[in-house]
């Protein structure tokens, strides 16, 4: 290769250009994509350091004289030259630009200004401070001057707002004063804390024999020599198994060694309460980033890993890039959930993401969950991670919950047209009376979701995008791609019959029923809707918790994590609608829901019951959660995958094409389907045909599946297909990749 792309000074978030240098054979063995150099640059051409993005034979611009790359620095690969190598192997593995992944990784780029804290302290030269304290008493108007004097002398180094306050003064005072030269001002960084208390230095519990096991392990493959590769591990633990301490464990042994830890939890507002387990182990060196945090208030957590002021970073897939120094360890906790993949270009996973990373700092990988991934079980069965199991629950008096599972066919036969079968209806009174708490989940928010026409039978459209309507109390009609509203329509408008009503069942109609069924109950709901402001999240959770209402109804989020003592019955509404979805993964989604779900009735000392309403449930996913048996899950899951060539058996791609132009669209996608089938004919395809939401937001969405048991193959006609967009179609043309792991 005779030329590399370099992008230059990325910290002044100059991310979008390359320049062109021409590499001088002296240095032509030591480049490669990542490596830092120095160039000449501009007008002066001033020594500059950049990185090498790109390696190429072809020259951008013919003709003109091409500078030459200076040097390439060797010096140990600083933080920033590991994020911008994986940013270009995020470029590689999942086809975006450059740029975006560049972003991605430097999520924090523009630089907001930190939140400066005055300190003012007395001068060294003290016949100065007494000349000026002299003075200032003669006169009337300085007696500001001399308080703030008196009070510096009795505690030197005090902050301005704490010498405005108790000294009685302006500003303009301590100006003065500066000018005099017999105070001085200091600046010291203040990082912004999000509002969670400090830590109080919580000690750890002691270990189970299986938590010890697991941690002398984990701990003797970290601490191996350097040139030894270190596997991913992935810890298999039922709920409440006692993970969250293991992980503490780990990272308390990494920081005995100055070096970082990298937290992943699937959403901070929804897992508060293990996040303050870490505050109160780790005090000041944990910082935390979250979806909520202003610009400001991320750069500054980055800031203070940078700075080692914090050593463990708690947040969601974005914290994969904090820029500690030296990182000892990342931990991906709930590691299957699906909050983990992008939804966003580069559509990275940050599991995979993790592995690289990993790699790159010469870190551990360590992956939990009590219903790991396909991927991640698959692997670790196949040797490629190391497999370690906590079978038992933590603490003593735990127990498992009583599960019981409804055949809502047989409750309909029965002449029950309630949401609630039988079964759960006597034990909502048993805990009603015991004064215990209940948790009723459905997967579905909104009040009647889908509203239709009883006379032509057309569901209300989004006119925007290809998905029905939902409605909710107040009656208005919302899309919950775009955000489209309306009011409840009096008539049908594709026909104007006045008949339209909802059906379905959705969180809100819940808590109606609910206070119907059980006159003087209090309730709490939590959905997308409830949760929206700010402390949306832990309001409601920690009222729940302090007992303010007897039953907590909610979606998704009300299985994650929390850990209510008083909760002693988990209601499960309406357990298969996730199952009906056309996702190869639904199963594995009802099953992960289903086993978090049971595992959330019974955490504390009083025994639990599970009550799983269903019309499946003969069906192994089912099954298997109400036992919480992820083997039989495991294996009656790979069978289907087997069957059916999709992952983790076969690799797939996923190629999405939009366009405002559905004929562009069209035209598009099936290019691409005969570019596979006349260079690759032993693939399978499947499609191509319109994605699930075939329009979103006035954009055409079309959709074709490509599956090969080598990922190289599908990198490569990932290559082949963007090259061909780049020939044939314009800016209307979007393209978007979908990598499974
Ligand atoms: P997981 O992360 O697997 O769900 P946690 O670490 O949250 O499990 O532990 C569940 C509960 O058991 C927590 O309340 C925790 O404090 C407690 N616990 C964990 N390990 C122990 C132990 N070794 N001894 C006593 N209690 C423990
Ligand atoms: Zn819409
Ligand atoms: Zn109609």
């Amino acid at each position: 290769m005779r030329y590399a792309n370099v992008i230059v000074d990325i910290s002044a978030g100059q991310l979008d250009r390359c320049f062109q240098y021409r590499i001088p054979p002296s240095l032509a063995s030591q480049v490669q994509i990542g490596t830092p150099v120095y160039v000449p640059f501009g007008r002066g051409n001033r020594r500059t350091r950049g990185y090498i993005v790109e390696l190429t034979d072809r020259q951008d611009y013919a003709g003109c004289e091409m500078k030459e790359l200076s040097e390439v620095i060797q010096t140990e690969v600083a933080v920033e030259d590991q994020l911008v190598q994986l940013a270009v192997w995020m470029k590689q593995r999942y086809g975006s630009t450059l740029n975006q992944c560049l972003k991605t990784v430097m999520p924090v780029k523009e630089k907001v200004r930190t939140v400066q804290k005055r300190f003012y302290e007395l001068s060294p030269d003290q016949s100065l401070v007494e000349q000026v304290l002299t003075q200032a008493r003669k006169r009337s108007n300085s007696q500001g001057r001399v308080r703030v004097l008196e009070a510096l002398q009795m505690q030197d180094h005090q902050s301005e707002e704490q010498l405005l306050q108790s000294q009685q003064v302006g500003k303009s005072v301590l100006k003065g004063l500066v000018a005099t030269g017999a105070i001085r001002e200091v600046c010291t960084q203040s990082f912004r804390t999000p509002s969670v208390l400090q830590g109080e230095g919580a000690k750890p519990v002691r270990l189970n024999d299986q938590q010890k096991l697991v941690v002398e392990e984990i701990t003797a493959r970290m601490d191996r020599p350097v040139d030894q590769p270190k596997k991913p591990c992935l810890i298999h633990g039922i709920t409440g198994s006692g993970k969250t301490e293991v992980y503490m464990e780990l990272i308390a042994h990494v920081l005995a060694q100055g070096r970082q830890a990298i937290v992943l939890i699937p959403e901070i507002a929804l897992t508060y309460q293990t996040v303050m387990r870490f505050y109160r182990r780790f005090g000041d060196q944990v910082a935390t980033i979250h979806s909520r945090l202003s610009a400001g208030e991320r750069f500054d957590q980055f800031e203070r890993a940078r700075q080692g002021v914090a050593s463990v970073m708690i947040g969601p897939r974005s914290a994969l890039f904090t820029p500690f120094p030296d990182l000892g360890l990342i931990v991906i906790d709930e590691e299957h959930e699906s909050a983990y993949k992008s939804e966003t270009m580069p559509r990275y996973h940050a599991r995979e993401v993790a592995v690289k990373r990993a790699e790159m700092a010469q870190a551990m990988l360590v992956l939990g969950s009590a219903t790991p991934s396909m991927e991640s079980y698959h692997r670790a069965i196949s040797g490629t991670y190391e497999l370690y199991c906590l079978t038992r629950r933590a603490s003593k008096d735990s127990i498992l919950a009583t599960t019981h599972v409804v055949d809502m066919r047989k409750e309909l036969e029965a002449g029950n047209r309630s949401i609630f079968s039988g079964t759960l209806q006597t034990l909502m009174e048993d805990r009603l009376a015991r004064k215990e708490q209940i948790l009723l989940f459905l997967n579905r928010r909104g009040y009647n979701s889908v509203v239709s026409c009883r006379s032509c039978g057309e569901p209300i459209q989004c006119p925007h995008c290809d998905v029905a309507l939902t409605a909710h109390i107040g009656w208005r009609l919302t899309c919950h791609y775009c955000g489209y509203s309306i009011p409840m329509p009096k008539s049908c408008p594709a026909c104007g019959s006045p008949y339209i009503s909802g059906f379905g069942l959705g969180t809100e109609k819940v808590q109606m029923l609910v206070e119907k069924q059980f006159p003087g109950v209090r309730t709490l709901r939590m959905d997308m809707d409830t949760t929206s402001r700010k402390e949306g999240h832990q309001d409601i959770l920690s009222r729940f918790g302090a007992g303010e209402a007897d039953i907590l109804i909610g979606t998704q989020m009300i299985v994650k994590g929390h850990d209510f003592p008083n909760v002693t019955l988990m209601g499960i509404l309406a357990a298969d609608m996730s199952l009906h979805s056309s996702n190869y993964m639904a199963s594995e989604r009802t099953f992960q829901l289903l086993t978090q779900a049971a595992g959330r009735a019974g955490r504390g000392s009083k025994a639990g019951d599970v009550v799983i309403q269903t019309y499946s449930p003969d069906h192994y996913s089912i099954q298997a959660a109400a036992r919480q048996d992820y083997g039989a899950f495991y294996g009656e899951e790979m069978k289907f995958r087997q069957l059916m060539q999709y992952p983790p058996v076969m690799g797939m791609m996923a190629i999405l094409v939009t366009s405002a132009e559905e004929t562009l669209a069209e035209a598009a996608i099936q290019a691409d389907a005969s570019l596979i089938a006349e260079g690759y004919p032993m693939l399978q395809q499947i499609g191509p045909t319109a994605a699930p939401v075939s329009r979103m937001k006035d954009i055409y969405r079309k959709l074709l599946y490509v599956k090969s048991p080598e990922h190289e193959i599908l990198l490569e006609v990932k290559q082949r297909i963007e090259r061909l967009h780049q020939e044939l179609y314009s800016e209307k043309v979007q393209l978007i990749f979908d990598l499974c792991e």
